[in-house]
């Protein structure tokens, strides 16, 4: 399945993206359930309840204005840092040093605050020049958990795994070096676009596809997920270890090699630029920062 938030009429609702992605039938919702995007059905499934009834009627997709999945997550997302090879190499001689050394391992963790999210195509806000003159993008894989959990195993990671959606995980680099903690330069009003959609696990093995990168069809990033350095289900044993999940959860996989911030000098983004991000078996999302 691919389930899709989107606003209709003024309306938030949640729908079901028919195979061939042209069309979109909405779930049966209350609207309290519907303003919180996919959380209600997710829950739902982790718990092992019917997903709520289809309408009737189905609108094309591109009638729609499409949100992040789940507009405001529930909590803080969980992001692992330098997660791919090429990635850690690239940024070895910037201050984030000795990562390498601890990369093999323990994964860096930080998180997103939920306010930072924003749709698929939506616009991202640059903070101003007075804030950061440092904006990079980081195309990355996002787990959406299903059943929670402590203390999950690796052996039994992949069970709790709902689906899959992209996030682009974007960063004000200067603030992210000042802080020593990475939260703030993550988390900036806008700094989450995500969607298209929330694909099923039942549909794509997240553990082996294709994500990449474009800054104005230029393409920037381009790997495969094959090449994590921690792997989603030793992510999800990570971040559950002594810490519950919960149904909606969302941890971000890393970023590929190719950010801004890899090339000499820099390419950080300015006002105009267009980003898009496609995940093969997901889709892509495609943000203008502004
Ligand atoms: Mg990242």
């Amino acid at each position: 399945m691919r389930i899709a938030t989107y606003v209709q009429d003024g309306k938030r609702q949640v729908g079901l993206v028919h195979a061939d992605g042209q069309q979109i039938t909405p779930f049966r919702l209350s609207p309290e359930a519907a303003r919180r995007g996919a959380q209600s059905l997710i829950e739902a499934v982790a718990s092992g309840r019917e997903l709520p009834p289809l309408e009737a009627r189905s609108v094309p997709v591109s009638s729609v204005k499409l949100e992040a999945p789940l507009p405001l997550p529930r909590r803080n997302l969980w992001c692992a840092g330098r997660n791919y090879h090429a990635h850690a190499k690239e940024l070895s001689a910037s201050v984030f040093k000795d990562n390498d050394a601890n990369a093999e391992s323990w994964a860096i963790v930080f998180t997103k605050v939920p306010e930072s999210v924003v749709g698929p195509y939506d616009n991202v806000q640059l903070p101003g020049a007075a804030i950061s003159e440092q904006i990079d993008y980081e195309a990355e894989l996002t787990v959406v958990i299903g059943r929670g959990g402590k203390n999950i195993t690796r052996a039994d990671a992949m069970s709790h795994v709902f689906g899959y959606t992209i996030i682009n995980d974007v960063t004000a680099r200067d603030v992210q070096m000042r802080h020593q903690q990475w939260d703030m330069g993550k988390s900036f009003d806008t700094f989450c676009p995500m969607g298209p959609w929330i694909v099923t696990a039942d549909e794509l093995d997240g553990t082996k596809t294709r994500v990449r990168c474009w800054v104005n069809g230029e393409l920037r990033q381009d790997a495969r997920t094959e090449n994590m350095i921690f792997d989603i289900p030793t992510l999800i044993e990570t971040v559950s270890r002594g810490i519950t999940l919960y149904p909606g959860d969302l941890i971000a996989t890393g970023t590929a090699a190719g950010v801004g911030m890899g090339f000499k000098p820099p390419k950080y983004l300015k006002s105009g630029d267009v980003v898009r991000m496609e995940i093969d078996g997901i889709g892509s999302i495609e943000n203008r920062f502004v």
